[in-house]
């Protein structure tokens, strides 16, 4: 990152920007792609090229977008949501179909279909390539576009062995997270058509998320593509060791992980609610999120070695006991 070379975003002359753009493409098997500052704002830019004020975007009813983005599709874009109930996040082609709104001018006019991989808060689950392709191929009969928030595809890829652009040649639109598992410091990339990227720019630049010598954080999102991919298969174990030793330990209901996210439960009669839990176990060194269901979620990433799966077994039995 101090030695990348870098010239102005704005101007697409970015030398270090152009080549991850180029790198993303490549892997997502896109016809191009953009470099963007966080995963919220690609979703935001994503929908406003896809969507008028007005329309809706049928998304599954755990999504990120709907949850944890602040309410932007609403505050932004002017766009509301259609919660689908799926199994584990993932909702099938005739659920997307019963979504569909008939064209009527008193109904929103149903837009876009928003797909998540993996699926967060379902427990970081994968859709299985054959759902997802019905799903996609629905819309597509449907006339809906079809946009990938991909913030964790890479744990899909390694978790299924389906290769990203199997899973992203059934979209319009789709992005990667570089500061989630694969660990950068900063960034996302945005990738779709050249007409879709085209389109897009527009916004980045009308959302502020057009950047200067974006270079610097470009590199750490390059070096994360060459070097943090394969190894996602060790937060995977690391998160099945702790998952095996959370649902040993009395007063714990831990829900088994697909991929790097490890969502468990006090029990009602466990001496500790979930969220004193998170406090207690925060005072040890060991950082869990709260999840406003009362859930807590424990994510395995590239700082967290196997020596320390077992350092924070050994902080929850401490404190459930
Ligand atoms: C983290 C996340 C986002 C948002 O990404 P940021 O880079 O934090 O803005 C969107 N969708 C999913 C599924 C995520 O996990």
């Amino acid at each position: 990152m101090a030695e990348a070379e870098v010239g102005d975003e704005q101007l697409r002359a970015d030398p270090t920007v152009n080549r991850l753009c180029r790198r993303v493409a490549e892997l997502l098997g896109t016809e191009s792609a953009m470099f963007l500052p966080t995963g919220t704002i690609c979703n935001q830019i994503a929908l406003r090229v896809h969507c008028e004020p007005g329309d809706e975007v049928i998304l599954e009813e755990t999504a990120h977008n709907r949850h944890f983005e602040t309410g932007a599709p609403a505050a932004l874009l002017g766009v509301s949501l259609y919660p689908v109930a799926g199994r584990a996040g993932v909702f099938t082609a005739p659920q997307l179909e019963q979504a569909v709104r008939v064209p009527d001018h008193h109904f929103p006019r149903s837009r876009v279909v928003l797909l998540e991989q993996t699926a967060n808060l379902a427990g970081g689950t994968v859709w299985p390539i054959e759902t997802l392709e019905e799903v996609c191929t629905a819309a597509q009969r449907l006339g809906l576009p079809r946009h990938l928030d991909g913030a964790r595809l890479f744990n899909a890829v390694v978790a299924s062995g389906v290769a990203a652009d199997s899973y992203c040649r059934n979209f319009d639109s789709v992005w990667i997270d570089f500061s989630k598992g694969l660990g950068a410091p900063v960034g996302a990339a945005l990738a779709g058509s050249a007409e879709f990227v085209e389109r897009a720019w527009r916004f980045k630049h009308q959302f502020g998320a057009a950047m200067r010598q974006a270079g610097i954080i470009a590199a750490g999102a390059l070096y994360a593509l060459e070097h943090n991919i394969d190894r996602l298969t060790e937060d995977h174990e690391n998160a099945a060791q702790l998952a095996a030793g959370l649902a040993a330990i009395e007063g714990l209901e831990v829900e088994p992980p697909a991929t790097n996210m490890v969502f468990f439960r006090t029990v009602a009669h466990a001496p500790l609610s979930a969220y004193e839990l998170a406090d207690r176990l925060h005072e040890r060194g060991v950082a869990v999120s709260r999840m406003p269901d009362g859930r807590l979620r424990a994510v395995t990433h590239l700082d967290v070695s196997h020596a320390d799966i077992g350092r924070a077994l050994r902080a929850v039995q401490e404190c459930m006991s």
